[in-house]
């Protein structure tokens, strides 16, 4: 791991925090999609699901509805936040599996 003034910061420091502006844009464009939705006779799933941005490594359509709830990866030198494929699934990969169990060397 490396050293210096980043090093000294939270492990979510690295995860890209939105700006207030932008965060109010997207809350009001997820309220103008879900009233629509409600309109359109979509799924109550859908009409009650908020948008986020996602990095799909697995074949995800735009749209799709992610029915678990991501965590972080619990190897402590990883802040990658993920969807688990199982519900005790604890790291986001066998590389962090394997590196935490050798105590992060
Ligand atoms: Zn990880």
């Amino acid at each position: 791991m490396s050293s210096g003034p980043a090093a000294a910061l939270p492990r979510r420091a690295s995860v890209p925090v939105e700006r207030p502006v932008l965060v109010r844009v997207r809350k009001r464009l997820d309220a103008i999609f879900r009233l629509g939705a409600v309109i359109d006779d979509t799924p109550e799933e859908l009409a009650t699901s908020k948008s986020v941005m996602i990095q799909a490594m697995g074949n995800v359509r735009p749209g799709a509805l992610i029915l678990a709830d991501s965590r972080l990866c619990e190897n402590p030198t990883c802040f990658i936040e993920f969807v688990p494929r199982h519900p005790r699934q604890r790291f986001h990969s066998a590389r962090c599996r394997e590196l935490n169990r050798r105590g992060g060397k």
